[in-house]
């Protein structure tokens, strides 16, 4: 199957991708197809899925005490990967999160991506667990993305963490994630775009940004990796608001600004259709600017939703 990276290498046309979640547990992998039905109409290069590391829950029981439960909402990332990669013949990328797995744990599913001929991953850090603060690593497993890059690339030569293992190398092509507006740790934008050279010297080929709403950020940000001599694609991350919630959860969420007109048209809007269609008519912009600019891709966070994308990517694809 193909490397993602090639895709870029090979192609001047401004491509197509999507990142989509894993169905809620216990949903049909029917509706999820159903879902992105449409999507697939545009060809999408590539599909990503996110992975959904464990949450707690706490349950009362006998005597008032609480019983803390470990649950996974959204499972099934890498067999999402392989349904689709089958039913739609495009390539699929599992994101890989350090959170929750050891070192060991990682290399195990490693091996399954690669011998389901899974080739492209996209490597994070991931979030701290809902109910913690912070984001406290396996005590085997890796505190940054930048060390499960070093495992993959590890791996692609062939490196096992049992160094008497002569094992046969893998071929991962390797997608990191940058921030227009600064990881939200991050002490300032040059320490952050520090560390992100730091992951493409040690084997990623490509940078997905966060989602943005004002393409000045994208464009400022790449022109601030290319002075840093960070070189590789970098694909703008894009998504549709789509509901005046959006306006309050988005920025807190993800530690991005919404736009002041942005945010005074949708505040404007007479009922929730209304700024569904500012919100598409906003994206199809910054899409059409961004395309005019010839970025490698544009990739769309479905966030569980795919009308809306469709709405984009019918105007622009
Ligand atoms: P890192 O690269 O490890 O960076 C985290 C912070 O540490 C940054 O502030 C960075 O500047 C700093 N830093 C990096 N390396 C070092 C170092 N060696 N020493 C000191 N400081 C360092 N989360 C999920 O749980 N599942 C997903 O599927 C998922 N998909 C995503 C897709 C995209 C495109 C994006 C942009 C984000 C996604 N996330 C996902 C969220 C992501 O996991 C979080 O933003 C997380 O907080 C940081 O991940 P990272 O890979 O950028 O981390």
């Amino acid at each position: 199957m193909t490397k993602i990276c090639e895709y870029f290498q090979n192609n001047n046309e401004t491509q197509f991708s999507i990142e989509i979640l894993p169905p809620v547990k216990g949903q049909s992998i029917n509706d999820l197809y159903e879902k992105i039905s449409p999507l697939m109409e545009h060809k999408p290069k590539f599909v990503d899925v996110t992975y959904h590391r464990e949450e707690y829950v706490y349950k009362e029981c006998k005597g008032g005490l609480l019983d803390k439960k470990v649950i996974r909402k959204r499972p099934g990332t890498v067999g999402i990967c392989a349904a689709i990669m089958n039913k739609f013949q495009v390539e699929t990328v599992p994101h890989i999160i350090c959170g929750g797995f050891s070192k060991e744990e990682t290399e195990n599913a490693l091996i399954d991506l690669n011998f389901l001929g899974i080739n492209n991953v996209l490597a994070l850090r991931g979030d701290a667990i809902k109910s913690e603060q912070r984001f406290h690593p396996h005590p085997e497993g890796h505190a940054y993305a930048l060390d499960l890059v070093e495992q993959v690339s590890d791996l692609n030569k062939g490196k096992y963490l049992d160094e008497n293992l002569k094992g046969s190398p893998t071929n991962f092509c390797i997608g990191i994630a940058g921030y227009p507006e600064k990881h939200f740790e991050a002490p300032n934008m040059q320490s952050d775009i520090y560390y992100l050279k730091k992951k493409i010297e040690a084997g990623a080929s490509y940078i997905i940004t966060q989602m943005f709403f004002d393409n000045k950020k994208y464009f400022d940000f790449v022109a601030k990796c290319r002075d840093e001599g960070i070189t590789v694609p970098i694909i703008p991350g894009l998504k549709p608001l789509t509901s005046l919630k959006q306006l309050i959860t988005l920025p807190s969420f993800f530690y991005i600004d919404i736009p002041e007109d942005l945010h005074r048209e949708a505040m404007s809007c007479k009922n929730p259709d209304e700024v569904k269609e500012v919100g598409i008519k906003w994206c199809i912009q910054q899409s059409k600017e961004l395309k005019e600019a010839n970025v490698p891709c544009l990739h769309y966070y479905s966030m569980g939703r795919s009308t809306y994308i469709s709405k984009v990517a019918q105007e622009i694809f």
